[in-house]
């Protein structure tokens, strides 16, 4: 507990003034909050003395005024820190600082193997539970702390027993309050994992739903998220119905304490040792004090749902990026394109699902796969050339271009980029010189254009309507072109389904050209285009390929017949290379691939 709450102060350690600020305020607001019962009680004793009537409008006044200063200073604070510095901007920094900043630090391997729609959930409600912290910490839990230690100083300085018997009642409430939060940890935690589960098939569904219908399982889909929310909704009525059960004991204990304060307070005015008026302070502040901490049971509930939120957050953040860039990494200036695999071999790791646990080393990479997906792989593809790799399904080509693009490191042996390793590369600029076109090309519901130049976002690189003419042409974007009604401003619907699949292989090959790659790969490009697509796909991937160094990975071996030099993989090995006539004559896996596409 005292290092999750050290986190959350190093969270909010930059709006550290601001909040100070606010805790003044609230202490400023107390003190005029238990000045109000204080004239009240002044009034009271001024009419049973009979004191002039203008003394009692006095105190009426000089409470108006106290009202409105506490009102105008309240304006400012809150206009000032609240609004200013700290409303909107720890959101923004939460999301901006903390996630993406973590998110990002994950490799692409990483982003891979993690559910997004878990990760979502785990984001969402750590994000909103941070920042509802902040709201409920200052604007809640401190002002009614703050009530309760001034109601009891005040009352122990008026009546020493009056000031103990409150002390005792927030001390026994307080108690029951943690007993309850340190009981209840692991039903809780079960209680957000089934809301994480459900989260997960939710998004699932939405992210799949045309599937969905079009395999008519519109009710198998319904029933299990109804099943999950039941779930969901079965261990949380377990468990708020212990939360309601000991609510009512802390509201019994409330009750009691107050009807205490009010039968002594009554005891002492009879003997006269108080007057009237202190009678009505007494009343006063503790239904003051109390009211507020009998909202702790909805705040307790709200907190300790938060706490689990930003604990599982927490371990998300906590998790180690798989690839890390060294201090003063090789910067790729001008890349030459030339890639050197060193006898690499290579283990998928396995890693614990995100919603397994919430401790910090089960998040993390548990062990490699028994079988090597890559083994003693030794290859060189030269700056320039165009080579392909081919072979049966799970071969290891897509893992190839994985290794390529830093997605994981090699287990064994280096792959070498220009000379360098890979693993002293910079990231960033190593990156900016590739241009990917996977099979099923990511897109944005956004326009053409920006689908297009996506790849130089925040780089100051301004591309021309001519260079965009030229790249359309290139990727043969240009031969559906005209049938957009507003160019290269139409918005392509949600992944580009305003398009065809042809049409948004070529928008994904454009964006390859846009960054001005030096090395292109094609991971499966064309396996899922009809004949005449494929066609128009391997024209772009020829004009697209000159000068660069281009990758092929296609099972069709139509696509890659002119390649410079083919590889061909079969269980994580290469079994042969060369072009397609030397491979025809000298490499059996090859014939037989040819064979059977006959
Ligand atoms: P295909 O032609 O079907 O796309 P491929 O030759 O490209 O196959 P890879 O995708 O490289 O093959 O996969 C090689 C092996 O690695 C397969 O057995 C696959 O199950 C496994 N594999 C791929 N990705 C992962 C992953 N993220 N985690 C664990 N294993 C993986």
């Amino acid at each position: 507990m005292r290092e999750f709450v050290k986190r959350i102060l190093e969270i909010y350690r930059p709006f550290r003034k601001p909040m100070l600020m606010v805790f003044v305020f609230i202490i400023l607001d107390q003190i005029f909050i238990l000045l109000g019962p204080y004239i009240q009680g002044k009034i009271v004793d001024k009419i049973f003395s009979k004191a002039p009537i203008m003394d009692v409008f006095f105190l009426a006044l000089l409470s108006l005024a106290l009202f409105f200063i506490n009102t105008i200073v309240s304006g400012f604070f809150r206009e000032r820190f609240e609004l200013e510095n700290i409303d909107f901007d720890i959101p923004k920094f939460i999301s901006i600082k903390v996630t993406m900043a973590k998110i990002f630090s994950f490799s692409i391997g990483q982003h891979c193997n993690q559910n997004s729609g878990v990760k979502q959930s785990i984001i969402d409600k750590g994000e909103n539970s941070l920042t509802n912290l902040t709201n409920m910490v200052l604007y809640n839990a401190l002002p009614m702390l703050v009530s309760l230690v001034f109601t009891v100083i005040v009352l122990l300085y008026m009546s020493t027993v009056l000031g103990l018997v409150t002390l005792i009642g927030s001390v026994c409430f307080l108690v029951i309050s943690f007993y309850l939060n340190y009981s209840m940890k692991d039903e809780l935690k079960k209680f957000q994992d089934a809301g994480h589960d459900s989260n997960k098939v939710h998004s699932e569904i939405f992210r799949n739903i045309c599937m969905v219908q079009i395999n008519a399982q519109e009710k198998g889909v319904t029933e299990k998220l109804d099943q999950k929310i039941g779930e969901f909704g079965d261990l949380g009525k377990k468990v708020w119905k212990k939360y309601v059960f000991w609510a009512c004991l802390r509201s019994i204990i409330i009750g009691i304490t107050r009807f205490l304060v009010l039968v002594i307070s009554v005891i002492y005015v009879y003997k006269d040792i108080h007057t009237a008026g202190q009678l009505v302070m007494f009343i006063a502040w503790s239904s003051s004090a109390f009211g507020r901490i009998g909202q702790i049971g909805n705040l307790h509930r709200k907190g300790t749902e938060m706490y689990i939120a930003v604990k599982k957050f927490f371990s998300l953040l906590d998790i180690e990026p798989e690839i890390k860039e060294i201090n003063n990494p090789v910067k790729i200036k001008k890349p030459k394109g030339e890639i050197i695999f060193d006898n690499v071999s290579f283990k998928y790791p396995i890693r614990k699902s995100l919603e397994d646990d919430d401790k910090k080393e089960q998040t993390e990479v548990s062990s490699e796969s028994e079988q090597e997906t890559l083994s003693n792989v030794s290859l060189t593809i030269k700056s320039g050339q165009k080579v392909a790799f081919v072979g049966p399904s799970g071969a290891g080509k897509t893992t190839v271009a994985n290794l390529i693009l830093r997605a994981y490191d090699p287990t064994n042996g280096k792959i070498l980029i220009d000379g360098s390793d890979l693993r002293v590369v910079e990231l960033e600029s190593y990156r900016e010189s590739i241009g990917v076109v996977e099979q099923d090309v990511s897109l944005f519901d956004d326009t053409l254009r920006y689908n297009i130049v996506f790849g130089l976002e925040g780089k100051d690189i301004n591309i021309t309507e001519a260079e965009l003419g030229d790249i359309a042409h290139a990727s043969c974007v240009d031969k559906f072109f005209h049938r957009l009604e507003n160019g290269f401003d139409t918005v392509i619907g949600e992944r580009g389904v305003k398009l065809s699949g042809g049409e948004r292989q070529r928008v994904g090959i454009a964006r390859a050209l846009a960054k001005n790659p030096k090395v292109l790969i094609f991971d499966e490009a064309t396996s899922s285009l009809d004949t005449e697509n494929e066609t128009v796909i391997r024209k772009s991937i020829e004009k697209a390929s000159k000068g660069r160094t281009t990758i092929i990975i296609a099972h069709r071996l139509s696509t890659i017949k002119n390649a410079d030099k083919i590889f061909v993989m079969e269980n994580g090995k290469i079994v042969g290379e060369g072009t397609h006539r030397e491979l025809l004559t000298n490499c059996v896996v090859y014939q037989n691939l040819v064979n059977s596409q006959i």
